[in-house]
């Protein structure tokens, strides 16, 4: 193993307390929350109270003010153990930056301090029925009215959809000017004409919580825009290094997480006599999978540094995702095969980190997305 340079030991202090609370208030409710269709609100206010969400919000508004390596320990922790209900990554690393980074005081003051306490769970509505890699063809408008808005429109597939209290909506203020007529918006659940679709039944992150959301002639005072009017593109291209940064993170744990459960596997379970282990097959499959892991793990520890010093790149970030997404999608899909038919049961965490790892390809988005992107720097 190559030594870790980018935490300290006060992060692997940290680490150590998120693993130890993981342990004992998450995993064994993990079962029952992907019943649910959803983890409960009980544990985001735990997660809140240590101090776990949002660890980049500033001090004055309630948060510890700590840098991203902070949110990248919860996430690796938490996809260590294989916690993809907890939609931490979502509102930690994706939605409430947009509101440290682009809120007015008065909007930093109301919903961060909620946000970091777990009372307030976010979301980002950016897709909808019929736009989801061209955002610049989404639908859903906001008119100004006096000193308000009105937004109507639909999204889908929202992450935290159910559970969300605050979403960050995706507009088009002006249709006419393309990426500069687009807009966030703050709104709250409960906002008359915003309602929330049934929990969609997804393949897999069965405990997380992803909806339709609909918005029909929804009054948001204009208080509510964020980052300003016609400016929504632009702090959406600014924020994604860290979007795919995050994804990265979980994905990489995960198939980490993977690979080390094969390898206990392997040796125990026996055929012809012998431990699986001792076949040439299983060791070159593990061989192969480890060096791609190493490698990708130096890759992205260079990412995490580079986004602390405020230096990582969109093309990098892309890269990123794509190497981390579709290796964990390798390495979910090699060690169930080393699983034989037990890798096909749902009650092994192989099998499930074979469906949840799925997404990973396709949100944040998707990985031709990130090729298109990767590709057009390289020719520029
Ligand atoms: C579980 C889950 C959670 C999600 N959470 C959220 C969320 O919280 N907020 C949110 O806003 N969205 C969310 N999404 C939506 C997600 O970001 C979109 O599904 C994704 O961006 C792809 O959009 P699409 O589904 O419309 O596919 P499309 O854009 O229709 O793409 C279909 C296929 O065409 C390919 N394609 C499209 N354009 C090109 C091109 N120019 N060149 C080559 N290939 C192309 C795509 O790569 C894909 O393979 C979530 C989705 C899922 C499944």
């Amino acid at each position: 193993m190559i030594p870790r340079y980018v935490f300290d030991s006060d992060h692997e202090m940290f680490r150590d307390t998120v693993r130890k609370f993981l342990e004992a208030e998450a995993v064994p409710h993990h079962a029952q929350w992907e019943k649910d269709g959803q983890v409960s609100r009980e544990i985001w206010l735990k997660a809140g109270e240590q101090g776990f969400l949002c660890p980049t919000v500033p001090e004055e508004y309630g948060g510890v003010g700590v840098d991203f390596r902070y949110n990248a320990i919860v996430s690796e922790e938490f996809s260590r153990l294989g916690l993809t209900g907890l939609g931490w990554g979502l509102h930690s690393d994706i939605s409430v930056p947009y509101i440290i980074r682009y809120g007015t005081e008065e909007q930093k003051q109301k919903y961060l301090p909620g946000c970091v306490s777990g009372e307030i769970i976010t979301a980002i509505a950016m897709t909808e029925p019929g736009a989801g890699s061209d955002l610049q063809g989404i639908k859903t408008t906001a008119v100004r009215d006096g000193d308000d808005y009105i937004i109507n429109g639909s999204k889908t597939f929202i992450s935290n959809g159910q559970m969300c209290d605050l979403v960050i909506v995706v507009v088009k203020t002006d249709p006419s000017a393309g990426s500069n007529g687009i807009s966030l918006f703050l709104v709250e659940a409960g906002t008359p004409g915003f309602s929330k679709g049934s929990n969609l039944e997804k393949i897999g992150l069965k405990a997380q919580d992803t909806s339709e959301l609909f918005f029909q002639d929804v009054r948001v005072p204009k208080e509510n825009l964020l980052g300003g009017e016609g400016r929504g593109f632009v702090c959406l291209m600014q924020d994604l290094p860290q979007e795919r940064l995050s994804v990265s993170l979980i994905g990489l744990a995960m198939a980490e997480s993977i690979l080390e459960q094969t390898v206990a596997y392997v040796k125990e379970r026996k055929a012809f006599g012998k431990a699986i282990a001792t076949f040439q097959n299983t060791q070159f499959k593990l061989a192969e999978l480890d060096t791609e892991v190493t490698a990708a793990r130096v890759f992205l520890d260079r990412c995490l540094e580079l986004h602390i010093e405020e230096k990582l790149d969109t093309a990098t970030a892309s890269k990123a995702k794509l190497l981390c997404t579709e290796l964990q999608c390798k390495v979910n899909d090699e060690c169930l095969q080393l699983h034989g038919g037990y890798g096909y049961m749902a009650e092994y965490p192989v099998a499930r980190a074979f469906v949840d790892a799925r997404v990973q390809r396709i949100y944040a988005g998707t990985n031709e997305i990130m090729k298109l992107i990767i590709g057009r720097e390289l020719l520029s």
